[in-house]
């Protein structure tokens, strides 16, 4: 039986027969987890630590074979903090990622344009998480090759995900709870609804995408 794969939250916790991938906020916590985790800097807390400082963790934590990505890191227009300075650290993330050969975990909110704009400059595999986009945003990001992680957002009945979903090929799909204590079945059992498949399938479908990240 495939593991389920939970490719991005921000609890310690991994219930049985789930592989988590625990998202370490960096400018709360620096240690290196004994399981796998993504690592990045915020954009809500772009300003929590200096370029420098940054750097010297990431360049940390690139030598931990537990780390799966870089991030969350990207760019969001509802928060406080100017765009410049989340552009400077989402570019130093997306520069280590490349040094460090390392997929990039993408938080964008009402930056899509901007967005595109710096991660054209980047060769790295790069996943949009907590995505819920529309039809025709779904259909322009999968021609520029990203991968999407579907969140608990996919349950409500009208979310744009519960439609996009079709435009999105299988091999770039993950799931995720991200902040959410639902389990990451039904997120599952939703997603694999909407793609029409069995959810057996879709979760060995899910379980091979991560294969590429990670030994598993
Ligand atoms: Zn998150």
């Amino acid at each position: 039986m495939d593991n389920y794969i939970n490719f991005h939250t921000h609890k310690q916790s991994a219930p049985d027969g789930v592989i988590t991938v625990y998202n370490q906020l960096l400018h709360e916590e620096t240690g290196i987890p004994k399981h796998f985790y993504s690592a990045g800097l915020h954009p809500w807390y772009a300003d929590k630590l200096s370029a420098a400082e940054l750097s010297r963790v990431l360049d940390l934590h690139g030598s931990s074979s537990n780390l799966i990505a870089l991030g969350e890191t990207g760019l969001d227009k509802v928060c406080k903090i100017p765009i410049q300075i989340q552009q400077d650290v989402f570019e130093l993330q997306l520069n280590k990622a490349v040094i460090l050969s390392k997929p990039v975990i993408i938080h964008c909110v009402k930056a899509w344009e901007e967005m595109l704009e710096i991660t054209n400059h980047y060769q790295v595999p790069m996943i949009l998480h907590g995505y819920n986009g529309s039809d025709q945003l779904t259909g322009n990001l999968v021609k520029r090759g990203f991968f999407f992680s579907i969140g608990p957002m996919i349950l409500n009945p009208n979310s744009k995900i519960g439609h996009a979903i079709q435009y999105i090929p299988l091999s770039s799909i993950f799931c995720e709870t991200d902040e959410s204590d639902q389990p990451i079945q039904s997120v599952y059992m939703a997603a694999s609804g909407y793609m029409k498949m069995k959810e057996a399938d879709f979760k060995r479908t899910v379980f091979e995408n991560f294969g590429r990240f990670s030994r598993v």
